[in-house]
């Protein structure tokens, strides 16, 4: 059963999107759809456009052809105002996780209220523990992203792209570079923000494992407690779906189980 087509209301789609730098095309003829509370994963090779598409998403990138919407707008041709008020409503986690290194922990999640002016510190200063709480962060507050580890660099990153509540999260790799289990508990956080928050995302990615996590198991209300429960392949329920891109291109959009079924050549060798 497939439950992210049936009340369809997409809150990111691309229509035919391609995108030059110079005489090369990144992206060709890229079409997909996010749903309210869906997460895609876009695995792909290094320069097969994963990053490009998530700039286009928030605006950063213009695309050359085809159109882009966020929310119902189309914001293809939107302008810097116009583009400040979509941003408002995605929260992105860029490759690396760039910290402002002369900032506290706290400083750099709060980093987007402070610019926008409207808070007084009482209340930013309560919005940024809330919020490094929801990472597992709050003893973190004053410490300087030089005495973080890895880890714990990810999550004031994903911390400073949710204040302010985004519907929607974009990831650029934020596994890359961590060991096994710190990988693992950021995608433990991303699972809790999909299926507890509801937050619509695009997770971009070339570590599978990381990816069939996300998309295997879910967060559930149990015995008045959350729990990570994997589920069963017949079941297919986890709102998380999976496009490959190569040079620019989707080959593949489907669940999990479809994708490692798949007998294309080159995602194949991607498997092994
Ligand atoms: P990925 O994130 O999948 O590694 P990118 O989206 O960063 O790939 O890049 C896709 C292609 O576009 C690569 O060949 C890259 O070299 C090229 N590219 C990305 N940004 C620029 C830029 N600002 N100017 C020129 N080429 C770029
Ligand atoms: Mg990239």
């Amino acid at each position: 059963m497939d439950i992210s087509n049936q009340t369809a209301s997409p809150i990111i789609e691309l229509k035919n999107v391609y995108k030059y730098y110079d005489d090369t095309a990144v992206l060709k003829n890229v079409s997909f759809t996010v749903n309210r509370g869906e997460t895609k994963i876009i695995l792909g090779g290094s320069g097969s456009g994963k990053s490009t598409i998530l700039k286009i998403i928030v605006g950063l990138e213009k695309v050359d052809e085809g159109e882009v919407w966020v929310g119902g707008e189309n914001i293809t041709s939107y302008t810097e105002p116009p583009l400040m008020k979509i941003r408002k409503q995605i929260g992105m986690v860029f490759q690396e996780g760039a910290l402002f290194d002369s900032l506290s922990v706290g400083d750099n999640v709060g980093y987007r209220l402070y610019e926008q002016g409207t808070l007084n510190d009482d209340e930013l200063l309560k919005i940024i523990k809330q919020t490094l709480g929801f990472v597992d962060m709050e003893d973190a507050l004053e410490k300087m992203p030089s005495e973080l580890s890895g880890g714990m660099r990810r999550r004031t990153a994903i911390a400073r792209a949710l204040v302010g509540t985004p519907g929607i999260m974009l990831y650029d790799e934020p596994t890359a570079g961590l060991d096994p289990i710190t990988a693992g508990t950021i995608i433990e956080l991303i699972i809790k923000l999909r299926d507890v928050e509801q937050v619509s995302s695009i997770f971009v990615t070339h570590r599978l494992n990381d990816a069939y996590r996300l998309a295997r198991e879910r967060l559930i209300q149990k015995d008045g407690r959350l729990t990570y429960q994997s589920e069963s392949p017949d079941t297919n329920q986890i709102n998380t779906r999976f496009i490959m891109l190569k040079s620019g291109e989707i080959i593949f959009e489907g669940t999990d189980d479809s994708l490692k079924q798949s007998q294309d050549s080159y995602i194949q060798k991607f498997f092994s």
